[in-house]
């Protein structure tokens, strides 16, 4: 790896993928480099599109909330893990196909939307993401659902959620405790897995070694980036890591993405690849 301070060639950007919370945005509160940065990229016609494992808002939430803090984009470009889920679903499984499902009114929505029929009665397939209102009798449906054989699939595996005043319990803590009742492991579509990179990458229509994956966590973002092939940048405005004890390493790290400077990348320099 090449030292600090030095700069490596960089293939020409023409699409970014990136995270939300913690590079756009920190809860409620815009990250104005970044803002500006993307307001940037948008007028010189680069492409990109949002990737969030967080089921528990529409790409149209998404699409409000950065309206506020200044940046107009469209539902197409954000990609959600319950959008995903809906997707993979029904590449796999024709129209109508009977789903139960534990999650948010935004994860039902992205099922209904893809053509899927919901319902507790003998579903194919059972898709769990973050259900703040979760039960013993939706948990008691899903698991008697995969012992008869439905596909098992979680939108995220993130276990805790920091809160305003602590933690609560993310989708992929009740994702795990339906695997261990019926011992079945989930298909999980959220980052570090690559699926909703690849659905990204499918919208933007870019070479994969093109576009870029920006993100604040190592062990998701840069993973599920390494995962789909593409260049990752660690951007370090987001809540601090906790301990990561894997051996994976962004290819480059900035602390603002100020410092991605597209001209610049798109005359072949780069921004200072991790030392
Ligand atoms: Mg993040």
């Amino acid at each position: 790896m090449a030292s600090a301070g030095s700069y490596l060639s960089w293939p020409p950007i023409e699409g970014i993928i990136s995270d939300l919370d913690g590079v756009v945005y920190r809860g409620n509160a815009a990250i104005l480099d970044a803002i500006e940065a993307f307001a940037r990229w948008q007028a010189s016609g680069l492409r990109f599109c949002f990737v969030t494992n967080n089921s528990t808002h529409t790409p149209e939430d998404v699409v409000r909330k950065l309206e506020g803090f200044g940046l107009a984009i469209t539902p197409g470009e954000v990609v959600t893990s319950a959008v995903t889920a809906a997707e993979l679903i029904r590449a796999k499984y024709p129209k109508m196909t009977r789903v139960y499902v534990i999650g948010a009114p935004s994860l039902v929505k992205a099922i209904v939307g893809a053509g899927l029929e919901i319902t507790e009665r003998a579903p194919e397939a059972v898709v769990m993401g973050l259900d703040r209102e979760i039960t013993h009798e939706k948990m008691r449906i899903a698991v008697d659902a995969i012992l008869n054989g439905a596909a098992f699939i979680g939108t995220n595996p993130d276990l805790l959620l920091p809160t305003t005043t602590g933690f609560e319990p993310g989708a992929g803590a009740t994702i795990a405790a339906i695997a261990a009742a019926t011992q079945v492991k989930p298909l999980i579509v959220g980052k570090p897995e690559p699926h909703m990179i690849e659905t990204a990458l499918s919208r933007l229509g870019t070479a994969r070694d093109s576009t870029i994956l920006i993100g604040d966590q190592i062990p998701t973002d840069i993973q599920a980036g390494k995962r789909a092939g593409l260049p990752t940048v660690l951007v370090t405005t987001g809540v601090p890591a906790r301990e990561d004890s894997s051996l994976i390493l962004p290819d480059f790290v900035v602390s603002s993405l100020g410092e991605i400077d597209v001209t610049a990348a798109l005359s072949g320099r780069s921004p200072q690849r991790r030392g």
